[in-house]
């Protein structure tokens, strides 16, 4: 049903911005690009508490900051005494990142699910998944139609440098008054987008949108939604639109991206590609315009197999199907 295929609504935390002072000069060599803070893996349930040091960049503000790890600027004070009375932080101090929980859920499995695929769209390991569902600890398959439970978990905390990628406007809810009107291209059904010159649609032979650029609705929550869906089938080869250096290879469950692409192209277009099942490049390569990145899948906050085609210029988002007409 590719009209319910996309991300369901996210928590984008609520908070005032702050302005970092930046002191001193950003050391010579430094490229901006992506700094993964937590190799870790996801944590067990009950490892509350956990934080990751960040060494504040120039141009981070505490917002940024905190918009980026997908907490909130109060938990963020909440381990970092130093920030408790002062609205500034400093270019180059150490603060700390709390860990965000993830509340327990169920899942329904779909055709063509197992417990690898749906331990990964969660951010589990496969183990910690079979610990909450024992039936399947025999390693028998699991139907379509079953019931799994998802316990609450600890999600990876990652940071990466430069501008932020979700928009302070996005943070905040749409007023209960405001009537959030659905674009034209989310109800789009087939955009029929072509490649232009300078473009490659990243999804060779799917070109059915099943959610568009601009304001919708999820769950019954407004928000702003900076890019496009793509319905395609799990395992789909995605391809980079243009050539361009790889900024993020990785797991992004704070974001709900899941595993996510993102690739900066020489003139200040940068492009993200969403919820993967596989990714097939790593951070700081080259790529190819038309070289597969990623497999399509259903990985992080997504209802269903469908890639989430993001374009920014300069990290300000834009239509992707305003490049493909
Ligand atoms: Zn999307």
């Amino acid at each position: 049903m590719p009209s319910s295929v996309g991300e369901t609504g996210g928590g984008v935390p609520r908070v005032s911005p702050l302005v970092v002072y930046a002191r001193g000069i950003v050391r010579k060599g430094v490229v901006a690009g992506v700094r993964r803070l937590v190799l870790g893996g996801v944590l067990l349930c009950g490892a509350a508490g956990a934080a990751t040091p960040y060494r504040v960049q120039a141009g981070d503000t505490l917002l940024g900051i905190a918009l980026r790890a997908g907490v909130s600027v109060s938990a963020i004070r909440a381990v970092n005494p130093a920030l408790r009375a002062s609205s500034t932080v400093q270019l180059g101090r150490v603060i700390q990142i709390p860990d965000r929980s993830a509340p327990a859920t169920t899942h329904t499995v779909t055709a063509g699910q197992n417990l690898t695929v749906i331990a990964r769209k969660y951010g589990l390991t496969l183990t910690q998944l079979v610990r909450a569902n024992p039936k399947y600890a025999s390693g028998r398959p699991v139907p379509a139609g079953a019931r799994l439970s998802i316990p609450a978990r600890q999600v990876p905390v990652y940071l990466t440098t430069g501008r932020d990628t979700v928009a302070p406007a996005a943070a905040r809810p749409a007023a209960r008054s405001t009537r959030v009107v659905t674009t034209p291209a989310a109800t789009a059904r087939s955009a029929s987008p072509r490649s232009s010159a300078a473009w490659l649609w990243p999804v060779t032979g799917y070109t059915t949108v099943s959610s568009g650029f601009g304001g919708r609705t999820l769950e019954g929550e407004g928000e702003q939604h900076y890019g496009i869906d793509i319905v395609a089938p799990v395992g789909t080869p995605v391809r980079a639109a243009r050539a361009g250096r790889v900024l993020e290879s990785r797991p992004d469950y704070q974001r709900g991206w899941g595993w996510t692409v993102v690739i900066e192209h020489p003139d200040g277009w940068i492009t993200r590609y969403a919820h993967l099942s596989a990714n097939l490049t790593k951070q700081g390569e080259w790529v190819v315009r038309g070289q597969p990145i990623g497999r399509v899948g259903d990985t992080g906050r997504s209802t269903g197999p469908h890639l989430h085609f993001g374009t920014y210029l300069r990290w300000n988002p834009r239509d992707p199907m305003s490049l493909y007409r």
